[in-house]
């Protein structure tokens, strides 16, 4: 054990036992052991998960909620008790105010496009984060300009952390919504959002919350968060792509008009008039993704299994382990050096680009993701073009740490 272990907590977590869970975890990439870091981007799946969508599609695969059919009934019934999973693991109130949709990306333009286009006025203002995925960003750029409504953009210091003096200020009478990320994905820090909630609050806007990088590290009550929204993936949290929830709170629901029409979202249509579905049905136009549905209902009973607390004790160990080994790396710089922050770390070293260190990563095994991780605006205000992002789960250990500090040495002398 080197010197870096000996200052990191020993935890209980289970890593190993854990890692035989996940099959993709377990093959070699180039000829070495896959160390899979790019978890921010997707996380890798467990068999449970990927045997809960074979046996979707070996055994009951059919259309939901229009069919009297044996398996349409057994389809329809799984696709409810993913719904029924999803509230009581968000602890929403109610079932009915989760709605399926593809993804965060999805979640985030169906308000957009349902609350923004039928509330906002000109000179209303919205309220975002400088660390905001595009995902948290176009989506409102697009319904500002058609409305004549406003972003407004609470700053962050050199830590990568917000500054609450200054979202004091700019949230205020105008401001209509606040549309924050919970966890930045290029920073990985874990903003204040009860602080903040309590501004907007204080102000009567709405809020939503982009839960995509908090869903996988820690637990979520949307009560507790008092939002309005609460938008995340399923493929981040151990899930299959293509499938993501919007929570939002019933009242709003039902007076918000619809996005998308189709099958499924009405109630009756003729060629004169159309009447819609209640609430989640009228946001869920179309076939939805029942298989993710369910596989995210499988992944929600995996993290049920595991002990959150332990869970978080060994990501926050990794995330010392990480720091701490890779500040030793000549030249490296953190960028994102927030107080409070998950397993994320995203970096630069000096005089190198991230591009060509993540090339030579790749050739010894291991998965980081480089560029503007969809979030521009962080990058500009760090002068950066990109950074080297390692973004780990609870599946990852110090060893991986350790490898991934050994083959950025080498790229280190390859590239200089
Ligand atoms: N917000 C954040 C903070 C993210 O990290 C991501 C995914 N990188 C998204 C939104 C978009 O998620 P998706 O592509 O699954 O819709």
């Amino acid at each position: 054990m080197n010197t870096l272990s000996k200052k990191v907590v020993a935890t209980t977590f289970d890593v190993s036992r854990v890692r035989q869970d996940f099959p993709a975890l377990d093959q070699d990439v180039n000829g070495y052991s896959l160390v899979y870091f790019d978890n921010g981007a997707t996380s890798q799946k467990p068999l449970s998960v990927i045997q809960a969508i074979s046996a979707f599609y070996t055994g009951y695969n059919a259309n939901i909620h229009r069919g009297v059919h044996h398996l349409s009934q057994l389809a329809t019934n799984a696709y409810e008790e993913a719904r029924q999973a999803v509230a009581d693991w968000i602890n929403a109130p109610k079932a009915t105010e989760v709605i399926f949709t593809s993804g965060t990306t999805a979640g985030i333009n169906l308000v957009a496009q349902s609350w923004g286009r039928h509330y906002l006025k000109p000179g209303d203002e919205i309220v975002l984060s400088a660390m905001e995925h595009h995902g948290n960003i176009v989506p409102w750029q697009m319904v500002c300009q058609e409305k004549g409504a406003k972003l407004r953009i609470i700053p962050m210091n050199d830590q990568g952390e917000l500054i609450l003096e200054e979202a004091e200020k700019i949230i205020g009478s105008r401001t209509r919504m606040l549309a924050l990320s919970h966890v930045s994905n290029a920073l990985g820090t874990i903003n204040p959002v009860a602080e903040i909630i309590a501004m907007a609050r204080k102000q009567g806007a709405l809020v939503l919350l982009d839960g995509a990088q908090a869903v996988p590290h820690f637990r979520i009550d949307v009560q507790q968060l008092d939002c309005d929204f609460y938008a995340f993936s399923a493929h981040k949290m151990l899930g299959s792509t293509g499938t993501g929830v919007l929570w939002a709170k019933e009242q709003l629901l039902n007076e918000l008009p619809p996005w998308q029409g189709g099958g499924d979202m009405i109630e009756s249509v003729s060629f004169e008039k159309t009447t819609y579905n209640v609430a989640p049905f009228r946001f869920e136009a179309g076939t939805p993704h029942i298989a993710g549905a369910l596989a995210l209902h499988a992944a929600i009973n995996y993290y049920r299994a595991l002990n959150q607390h332990e869970l978080e004790a060994h990501e926050a160990s990794l995330l010392q382990y990480a720091s701490q080994c890779l500040l030793s790396i000549p030249g490296l710089r953190i960028i994102g050096n927030a107080r409070h922050k998950v397993p994320v770390i995203s970096f630069v070293l000096e005089g190198l680009h991230p591009y060509d260190v993540g090339f030579i990563l790749d050739k010894y095994g291991i998965a980081v993701r480089t560029g503007h991780h969809c979030a521009q605006p962080v990058m500009d205000f760090f002068k950066i073009p990109g950074t080297i992002r390692a973004s780990l789960a609870f599946y990852n250990t110090t060893a991986e740490i350790e490898r991934l500090k050994e083959v950025l040495l080498i790229a280190k002398r390859m590239l200089s």
